[in-house]
Parts: structure tokens; C-alpha cells; sequence
């Protein structure tokens, strides 16, 4: 089963993300996570990436294209993954849909997370991420056992730099513009699959399960 997650910055989707291919036993592909362990690895890519990431702006599409191609193409996304962060722009659909044909695969579903404006900026305020191993938390809803730090590992949690509150109204901003048109695509293609994103994580979790069970996903 082919998956693709989409929802406005700080909809909880990388949250969700990690339950579902757990439960589904799924590849977990984001984009995001992938440009930011090549910051961290200080590669070629990486340095392409940052400022653009850090401005809370969209990576140019023909960077994003190249390297969820290559993603695409390693052998763990042949049974099946979850792509979360991709595609963000048409342009990216049209190609991921090339890509997929090419390999001789198709998306099955598209959760789309929807969640109220006035939620996101609450979300986004008590974003926390590790910066060793990627964890995340939330002050609120999720917070970390000893204050500060990594459940996993111990390192010290952080706001993502993209999660200030002016980066964050931007990261909307383009989100409505360019990545929401996406949500019409899919549904023309019959593959789009509303989840109300209130609530607690295991609420929209259930609320996904329920959803998918809706469907034949063998
Ligand atoms: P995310 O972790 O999905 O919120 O992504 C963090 C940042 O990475 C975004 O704000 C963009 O700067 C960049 N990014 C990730 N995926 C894409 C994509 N598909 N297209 C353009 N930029 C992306």
C-alpha cells in the first residue's frame, strides 16, 4: 500500500506519519527529514537546502523531484510507503505520478489532515525536536519526560527554526497557495480521504484507522 500524507505546517502529520507505518509496516518517506539529516550531514544537498528552509520557503521543485527519485527508487519503498512532505506543488504531483507509472506503482490513498488555523498556531508554538536523533515533542501535548531533553537519546529538544511564528504564518501562506491546490487533484482522482485533525494524536489516529478500514488496503 502506497500512502501520501498532506496537511498545513503544524497539522501533526509527521506524528501521524509515524503511527501509520508502524501499523501498515510501511517506508516512511519525508522530505523534510531527509533535507534536514543533510544539513546535519553538511552535504552538497544539504547546503542547497538551508536557506530556503530556514526562510520557512519551498525547496525549487527540481531539487525535490531529483531526490525523492532516488528515494523512490531503494528497495525498501517496493512494499509499500508513506510519502509525508511530497508532493507539495503540482508540478511535483505530475512528476511523482511519472516516477510511480515508471516503476509500476500508484498512490492508493491521500489522508489530508484538516485542522483549524487557530490550532495550528497553538501546535506550532510548543513544537520541540531533538536534535540528535529527530525525535519530536510538544510542550502541551506531548512533552518530554525530564523537561528539556530527549526521550530516546537524552540530547537537548529545540524549536525547529522553521517553527517561529513568522516563518510559521509564511510556511501557511505558501501552503495555501501552492500546496493546497493539490487537494483538488486528488480528489478528481478519487484518492483523497478527509481527516478531521482535532483532538488528541490517538483521536486523529483512530479517526485515520477508521478511514482506512473504509477501504480494501490488501
Ligand atoms: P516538513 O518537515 O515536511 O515540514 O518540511 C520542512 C521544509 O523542508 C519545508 O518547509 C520546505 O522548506 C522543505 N521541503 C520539504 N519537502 C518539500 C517539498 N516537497 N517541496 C519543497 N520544499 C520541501
Amino acid at each position: 500500500m502506497n500512502l501520501l500524507i498532506m496537511g498545513p505546517p503544524g497539522s501533526g502529520k509527521g506524528t501521524q506519519s509515524k503511527l501509520i507505518v508502524e501499523k501498515y509496516g510501511i517506508t516512511h518517506i519525508s522530505t523534510g527529514d531527509i533535507f534536514r539529516q543533510a544539513i546535519k550531514d553538511k552535504t552538497e544537498l544539504g547546503y542547497l537546502v538551508q536557506s530556503y528552509m530556514d526562510k520557512g520557503e519551498y525547496v525549487p521543485d527540481d531539487i525535490v523531484v531529483e531526490v525523492l527519485e532516488d528515494r523512490l527508487a531503494e528497495d525498501d519503498c517496493k512494499d509499500g510507503f508513506l510519502l509525508d512532505g511530497y508532493p507539495r506543488t503540482i508540478y511535483q504531483a505530475v512528476k511523482l505520478e511519472q516516477m510511480l507509472t515508471q516503476l509500476g506503482m500508484h498512490i492508493d490513498h491521500v489522508l489530508k489532515i484538516d485542522v483549524e488555523p487557530y490550532v495550528l498556531v497553538k501546535r506550532r508554538a510548543g513544537r520541540r525536536v531533538c536534535m540528535s536523533c529527530g525525535a519530536s515533542y510538544h510542550l502541551e501535548f506531548k512533552p518530554p519526560k525530564t523537561k528539556g531533553a530527549c526521550d530516546a537519546c537524552g540530547h537537548a529538544i529545540v524549536q525547529r527554526a522553521d517553527d517561529t511564528e513568522e516563518t510559521a504564518f509564511k510556511r501557511l501562506d505558501i501552503y495555501l497557495k501552492s500546496t493546497y491546490p493539490l487537494v483538488e487533484y486528488y480528489d478528481a482522482k478519487e484518492k483523497l480521504r478527509n481527516i478531521h485533525g482535532f483532538g488528541t494524536i490517538e483521536r486523529v489516529f483512530f479517526r485515520i484507522n477508521r478511514e482506512m478500514d473504509k477501504y480494501d488496503n490488501n
